[in-house]
């Protein structure tokens, strides 16, 4: 495309006026086009921002009723699904997706827009009346003011979605920075906001990459900070903020395992093994890249998936191809050399990803489905989160070597077993260390009204996203305890008050 399109910062609900000192260049990777250009915000917007975020959260949102907030989230959820396949469409010009799995995206992002619609029964409080005599007390939880939301390229409209909607429906103004590499589905979701009658300030969207990130962690009326990306980032989020005071849940990378054992039914493993490592390009954090096979079994189950393999296509998410390409060039080498990597530490390459065709125009950033076997510990393509469509089988002997590899592993996302054996199923979710667990469910990424995260190092904080969690997070709590007005109250005592 010779004229990319300017992607700008969207403030007080609307389109920034200003002119950006750097920009950045957006990519449609089916076909290597740079289709935007994108304004990067400087450290002295990014405060401009805050500040008006804040006064929004003070003027109108942080003090409106529970009433008027919810009718806003109602409205907002009909418009995401009025808009919901034009926002599919955005993340597969971007993200290279493709279109059904935009799609599916968009409508588990809907999920946390519907549960937030409950936000009365969610932040209700309690009450004990008479707990001293004349004494009643009762808890409330308040907004904490404006709150920050920096979220990572593989999923620009649910990662934002699992905060948005809860962070809002809580009180609270929010300053959302999206990945600079697909910002516009995260900017159109954002603009529903305007349209559903949230007030102007209440939600704002920050393009930037480093810098506007260390502005928000420095900023001084930013109360709250949700992240999402990759391990290392995410550590470095989380000391930030905390030692800035900040409230933080930063989600990590991964690398998950899929545990089959020989009882399994291998040919829907094989099926759950193909979606889920090879599913929007493998760069879902819940995307299985180990599978690991239980004694004698796994040379069949190899065979299977290699089968399946064979009848997958890549290309151009808008053509009804299973499988899109990675998210940019260089994301794409550094996937593919992991492919030589393997092979030199000694695994063996059943499937090369290298030899595929595409199914698309242009010079896209493709890179087929690629399945290494004899996979272990030690070498790159087993240590290293790939984050693409390479699937490693691991063999082990037992279920207890199997278990023993999981729990070993530094990151505990998501796992999943494949069994018809529910006593070793439920010995499994009990003894695994991870934070998602699916049984005879490749990615076990919670509904809405449970919470999403993981553990190790695939979380920095305590609190998961969404659910009670995320109402947690993004609300304080008070208790008040009272006593009105009575004469036999009178009277000097310095005692600590006791219960009567
Ligand atoms: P990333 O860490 O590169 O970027 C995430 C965010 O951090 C982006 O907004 C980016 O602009 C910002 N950022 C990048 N470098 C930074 C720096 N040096 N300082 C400050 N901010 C910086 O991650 P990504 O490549 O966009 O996303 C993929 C990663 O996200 C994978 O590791 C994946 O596992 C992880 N992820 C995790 C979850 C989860 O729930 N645990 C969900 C989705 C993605």
């Amino acid at each position: 495309m010779s004229n990319p399109t300017r992607i700008t910062h969207l403030i007080a609900g609307s389109p920034w006026e200003g002119t950006a000192e750097r920009t950045s260049e957006v990519f449609n990777p089916a076909t290597g086009e740079v289709t935007g250009v994108l304004d990067l915000a400087s450290a002295d917007l990014v405060d401009e921002v805050v500040t008006g975020a804040k006064q929004a959260w003070q003027d109108s949102w942080g003090s409106l009723s529970l009433a008027k907030r919810t009718q806003v989230l109602f409205k907002f959820r009909e418009l995401l699904h009025r808009d919901r396949e034009r926002i599919a469409a955005l993340i597969t010009a971007e993200h290279g997706k493709v279109l059904s799995d935009a799609l599916g995206e968009v409508m588990r992002g809907l999920e946390v827009a519907e549960f937030a619609c409950g936000i009365p029964q969610l932040i209700k409080g309690g009450y004990t009346e008479n707990a001293s005599t004349n004494v009643d007390v009762y808890s409330m939880r308040q907004s904490l003011g404006v709150v920050a939301v920096i979220s990572p390229f593989n999923f620009p409209a649910m990662v934002p979605l699992w905060f948005v909607p809860v962070a809002i429906a809580c009180g609270n103004a929010v300053v959302i920075k999206p990945s600079e590499k697909d910002p516009s589905a995260t900017i159109a979701v954002a603009e529903l906001w305007t349209e559903a009658g949230l007030p102007d300030g209440v939600m704002n969207v920050v393009n930037g990459d480093k810098e506007a990130v260390d502005a928000l962690l420095g900023h001084p009326d930013i109360k709250a900070v949700s992240f999402v990306g990759s391990t290392p980032i995410a550590k470095y989020v989380y000391e930030t903020a905390t030692a800035n005071g900040k409230r933080v849940q930063a989600l990590g990378g991964a690398k998950n395992h899929m545990l089959v054992l020989p009882d399994a039914d291998l040919d829907l493993a094989a099926d759950a093994a193909i979606n889920a490592g090879f599913g929007s390009a493998g760069e879902r954090c819940m995307a299985i890249s180990a599978l690991v096979a239980v004694d004698s079994i796994a040379d069949e189950l190899v065979e299977k998936i290699k089968d399946r393999m064979g009848k997958l296509r890549t290309g151009d998410g808008t053509r009804g191809s299973d499988m899109g390409p990675l998210v940019t060039g260089a994301h794409r080498d550094k996937v593919t050399s992991y492919l030589d990597s393997g092979v030199a530490d000694g695994a063996s390459l059943v499937v090369d990803g290298r030899e595929g065709t595409y199914d698309a125009d242009g010079d896209g950033f493709f890179l087929a489905p690629t399945l290494f076997d004899q996979v272990r510990p030690g070498m790159s393509v087993y240590d290293d989160e790939i984050f693409g469509p390479v699937l490693s089988v691991v063999r082990v002997r037992t279920y207890d070597e199997g278990l023993e590899l999981i729990n070993a592993n530094p990151y505990g996302n998501g796992t999943a077993i494949f069994t018809n054996d529910g006593g070793a199923a439920r010995r499994f979710q009990d003894e695994v260390e991870v934070g998602m667990v699916g049984i005879n469910v490749p990615i076990p990424v919670p509904v809405s009204y449970y919470s999403f995260g993981g553990w190790k190092n695939s979380l920095f904080g305590d609190t998961h996203a969404h659910g009670t969690e995320g109402v947690h997070f993004y609300t304080r709590g008070k208790v008040v305890t009272s006593r009105w007005l009575d004469p036999s109250h009178g009277g000097l005592n310095l005692g600590f008050p006791q219960n009567d």
